[in-house]
């Protein structure tokens, strides 16, 4: 993003240096595309600067998001739960990729191989605390 910047204030150094030159020439079309070459790298400027301040705010949230899916749980009785109690979540998700999967009541045709379910990996666990 800062070779962007650096290419614009280049550019805008350049204009200078061409409307300086047109002195010399006084050409009025010359002067015109000048004007107008100058408006066009303003609005770069601040799309540039616009563009930065969302990079930044998009950054802030993903290092937000990745903290919050980060957040140590506690394995008892078959999954997880978080500091607050909140779960269960799957074993094998947060175990395998770090996510955070609600398991849901299982199918009673399936209790047999586990009382809950992952609704993102299908496996089935069972659950013994809550
Ligand atoms: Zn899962």
């Amino acid at each position: 993003m800062i070779e962007i910047v650096e290419a614009v204030n280049s550019a805008i150094e350049t204009v200078k240096r061409l409307s300086a030159l047109n002195e010399k020439i006084k050409d009025a079309d010359v002067k015109m595309l000048i004007a107008d070459l100058n408006i066009e790298l303003a609005n770069a400027k601040n799309n540039i600067a616009e563009l930065l301040t969302e990079n930044q705010r998009l950054k802030d949230e993903i290092k937000k998001l990745n903290k919050k899916r980060m957040e140590k749980l506690q394995f008892k009785g078959g999954a997880y739960y978080s500091s607050t109690g909140d779960g269960p979540f799957c074993q094998r998700c947060y175990d395998s990729k770090q996510l955070k999967n609600r398991l849901v009541e299982n199918n009673p045709d399936f209790k047999f191989i586990g009382n809950y379910k992952c609704s993102i990996c299908n496996n089935m666990f069972k659950v013994t605390e809550q």
